[in-house]
């Protein structure tokens, strides 16, 4: 059995398995710093292993575990060359948690452990400090009461601020040793009055009560919080180290400090970091004091009073800036590193893999390469796909001050200022004027496009991750936070209501689409900025991958800005959202409501030239490249007229009295149309209407050959076809139009039909589906809907209870679930075993989700479609989903 108590210079280091699961990253980085020969304290580590048998121990350690300490704390002592508890030259410790992974100020820390009424008068005498020793004792009962005794610390804050007030003094640093002899008093008071026990002076009882305290942090609220946040499992535990404590607090050849070894926020090669003279850790994340910038450069670039370390220690600086090149060099990655300066001499206090913005993280990988540090592949996969998308998307500028009023589904990345509005035609009417809007709806539907268009953003209180606004905004590339249950809607008195907050029409909010919060007032965004390093690592990744990316869209202005952002095709071209612009919306509800075929023949001739002009812009954009163009899917109720004037304006283009308008809508009406007359049974039922449509497409792609764009492939998509009957009517369909508007201009032209797979049925089906199909495109959206039974567009309601309450790790619309993985995996072999040249991808909301790429890399697809705005995203991740193979 591996030793449950390591101290940093055990050979057992170098045995253990995965180390940083058993010691936690910040004991294991101490003694890989100690073996590269760097200054840390001696100390040593308390694996996750005793956190378990101390949870198990009723919270207690075991007597094995207390001797095994005493015997590691001897190890420090003759290292350090002090003796804990001694009177003459006492040994203090730190006592610090170390999670697998870093968990930032989640858990606790206890320093100067080791004090009591003697003790500290050793210290005093021993460092010819009387004034240091006792601010040490001070603080550590401030520390202990509070982490180990349950102290609250304001208690000790406010006593603090009384000395400070009574002396009119600004700083803790002018309490003299008077003033601490009482607050010391005064502290001891506090914890006798609220724990009813006495400071403990024990020193090994001290001890022991810390580590228990830390093992206990594990569990705190903060952190439980934190691991559910970043999906950090429960029962990996806490690591706790004992190192010998350094002082930065001795005076002013003292210091302690923070710093990265390049830029966090930007990248930049340069170090970068904050120090304080004459002070301990905390102080530094604490405000009671400003630090100072660590480089001359950034100190002179900010508002600091004092000199930077690089002037006031020159000698410490370099030391510094050589001991971060090692650190670098070993890990192979940009390290955050925390140090402490003792009378003039440095030490290395705890290193780890530094947080950095998608931005610098781009940076850092691509430069790391330049340098030969790491090599394309780990760039590659050092970077997190979906962190790419924050650096597409306007920011929030989070330096501003954000009040925070609500929470939604992060739906589309991005953050939006603007003007409340409640209707399209506010948006638009407000846009017209300049003004930025956020338009906000109970839901979105087609009629909204205008608005969302038109607004710098939008918020719905109902919909999930797939719902219209969902989808549609990402799409445009516009920020949205949608199924806000928080927020409740009053369209009659255009406000919201936010807890106790009323927000009228006018007002402006912000809305972050990158994390799904709703803020009052306008914050500052900072702009996209696409850098040649950013070009450099999507390279590298095409370098990679073998998925083709392509791309969801349907205007060019979101065509362009795909083939831009390097997608590879279209690979869904929802026709339906081509009806949605006001001119032809009108004559796509004639269509719906004509009563007669000659009616709708009517109306469709009216739509034929708008599809025409759509396909030959689009083409053109993606020449050379594959184009699916799905016939029409729409749930019908989506372009029913709504109000009268929308009843009005049909009626009198199909001369029809408004009474048999209101029939035909009452009989069109469906209890649920997300099931209802959609898909390919529109066209089942009304063949004339994909005619028009075919024709548009043949005649766009005749028209294109006859000009430069000559290499056009369009990929005819039927769509929600469940069984063989209905691809092989559909595809007759196709070929018939196709056939007849070759023969009209005399010229033959190469297309593919095929189907999307979304229905459980269809993929059951797929053998036989595959007879008639050139390609199966696997609509995930519906496939996830119909396999669940949850609706799309109402899954926001509740499925947060169901992630809250662990029933689903994650919501199934954004990631695809394992069971809708077996319906496509299953599909995809038998369409490949019917027809072995058969072209499978996905073009759901999924194929933009890093996970859901990986999946689809892992079963053989050929292809992922996403919006526009997340191919990059997708270009990486399926490069990865390569690499990991
Ligand atoms: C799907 O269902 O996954 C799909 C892409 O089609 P839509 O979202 O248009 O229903
Ligand atoms: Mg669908």
């Amino acid at each position: 059995m591996a030793k449950l108590i390591l101290n940093f210079k055990s050979k057992a280091f170098g045995k253990i398995k995965n180390p940083k699961n058993y010691l936690g990253g910040k004991g294991v980085n101490l003694a890989t710093m100690r073996k590269l020969g760097l200054p840390v304290p001696p100390g040593f580590t308390i694996s996750t292993k005793v956190c378990d048998i101390f949870y198990k121990n009723k919270k207690k350690l075991t007597t094995k575990i207390l001797k095994e300490i005493k015997k590691e704390l001897k190890f420090i002592e003759k290292e350090s060359n002090k003796k804990f508890g001694d009177l003459k030259n006492p040994l203090l410790v730190s006592v610090r948690s170390g999670a697998r992974i870093s968990m930032p100020g989640m858990m606790d820390t206890i320093l100067n452990l080791g004090l009591n009424d003697k003790t500290v008068l050793a210290l005093a005498s021993k460092t010819s400090n009387m004034r240091f020793a006792k601010d040490s004792y001070r603080r550590f009962i401030q520390m202990y009461s509070n982490v180990v005794m349950g102290v609250e610390g304001y208690e000790f804050e406010e006593l603090i601020d009384n000395y400070k007030l009574t002396k009119g003094v600004l700083l803790d640093t002018d309490l003299d040793e008077n003033d601490l002899d009482g607050l010391i008093k005064d502290f001891k008071d506090v914890v006798r009055s609220k724990t009813k026990k006495e400071f403990p002076q024990n020193v090994f009882e001290q001890l022991f009560e810390a580590i228990g305290a830390v093992f206990l942090s594990w569990e705190s609220n903060r952190a439980k919080v934190y691991r559910k946040i970043n999906k950090i499992p429960s029962d990996w535990g806490t690591a706790v180290n004992v190192q010998s404590m350094v002082f930065g607090n001795m005076g002013n050849d003292c210091a302690t400090g923070v710093v990265f070894t390049r830029n966090p926020s930007d990248g930049f090669n340069e170090i970068y970091g904050e120090y304080l003279i004459n002070a301990q850790g905390e102080d530094v994340v604490a405000g009671t004091r400003t630090p100072q910038h660590i480089t001359k450069k950034n100190n002179k670039n900010s508002t600091a009073k004092e000199k930077s370390m690089e002037e006031s220690m020159p000698r410490i600086f370099r030391q510094l800036k050589k001991i971060l090149k090692i650190l670098e060099k070993h890990y192979r990655d940009m390290q955050d590193v925390e140090f402490t300066v003792e009378n003039n001499k440095l030490w290395m206090l705890q290193t780890r893999s530094g947080k950095r913005t998608a931005k610098s993280a781009v940076k850092i990988a691509v430069d790391m390469v330049k340098s030969k540090l790491i090599s394309r592949k780990e760039a590659v996969l050092r970077i997190d796909p979906a962190s790419l998308e924050t650096i597409l998307h306007p920011t929030l500028d989070e330096k501003s001050k954000i009040n925070v009023i609500g929470k939604g589904l992060p739906a589309s990345p991005g953050a939006a200022s603007g003007k409340v509005v409640f209707t399209s035609d506010e948006a638009e009417r407000l846009n017209n004027m300049m003004q930025d809007t956020i338009l906000v709806r109970i839901e979105t539907s087609p009629e909204d496009i205008h608005g969302m268009h038109a607004a710098k953003g939008i918020l719905t209180s109902r919909g999930g991750m797939t719902s219209h606004a969902a989808v549609i905004a990402r799409g445009m590339g516009r920020p949205c936070v949608s199924g806000s249950s928080e927020i409740d809607i009053n369209y009659d008195e255009k406000i919201f209501k936010v807890s106790d907050l009323e927000v009228k029409e006018g007002d402006v909010i912000t809305i972050d689409g990158s994390t799904g919060r709703i803020i009052l007032g306008e914050i500052s965004t900072l702009k996209p900025e696409i850098s040649g390093d950013f070009l450099k690592l999507m390279t590298w990744a095409d370098g990679f991958r073998k998925l083709k990316i392509r791309t969801n869209s349907e205007t060019p202005l979101d065509a362009k800005t795909a083939r831009d952002f390097g997608a590879e095709g279209i690979g869904l071209c929802r026709t339906e959202h081509m009806f949605f612009d006001e001119e032809r919306i009108l004559s796509v509800r004639e269509m719906i409501l004509s009563k007669t075929k000659e009616d709708r023949n009517k109306a469709l001739k009216k739509l034929l030239p708008y599809q025409k002009k759509d396909f030959i812009e689009i083409f053109k954009i993606m020449n050379g490249l594959p184009v699916t163009v799905r016939l029409l899917d729409p749930p019908l109720h989506e372009f029913l007229p709504k109000n009268e004037k929308e009843i009005n304006d049909v009626a009198k283009a199909l001369e029809l009295p408004i009474k048999e308008i209101k029939s035909r809508i009452g009989e069109l009406h469906e209890h649920n149309p997300m099931l209802g007359h959609r898909g390919c049974r529109l066209g089942i039922s009304f063949p004339e209407i994909y005619e028009m449509q075919c024709k548009a497409i043949f005649e766009a792609l005749i028209q294109c050959k006859k000009s430069k764009y000559k290499s056009i492939i369009p990929e005819v998509m039927i769509p929600l076809v469940s069984s063989e009957a209905e691809i092989r009517i559909m595809k007759k369909l196709v070929n018939s139009v196709a056939e007849k508007v070759q023969d009209e201009h005399n010229i033959k032209v190469d297309y593919l039909v095929g189907t999307m797979i979304e229905l459980p049925r269809a993929a059951i089906k797929a053998g036989e589906i595959a007879k008639h199909a050139d390609f199966f495109s696997f609509g995930t959206n519906d496939l996830t809907q119909t396999t669940f039974g949850i609706s799309r567009d109402d899954s926001g309601k509740f499925l947060n209870d169901y992630i809250e309450n662990k029933i689903f790790d994650i919501d199934p619309f954004i990631s695809i679930d394992d069971s809708v993985g077996q319906l496509i995996e299953m599909a995809s072999k038998q369409g490949k075993k019917q027809n072995k040249k058969i072209k499978l991808g996905i073009c759901g909301e999924h194929g933009g989700d890093p996970k859901s790429i990986n999946f689809c890399s892992k079963i053989g697809l050929n292809y992922v479609s996403c919006s526009p705005y997340r191919v990059p995203v997708a270009r990486l991740a399926a490069a990865q989903a390569q690499l990991k193979k």
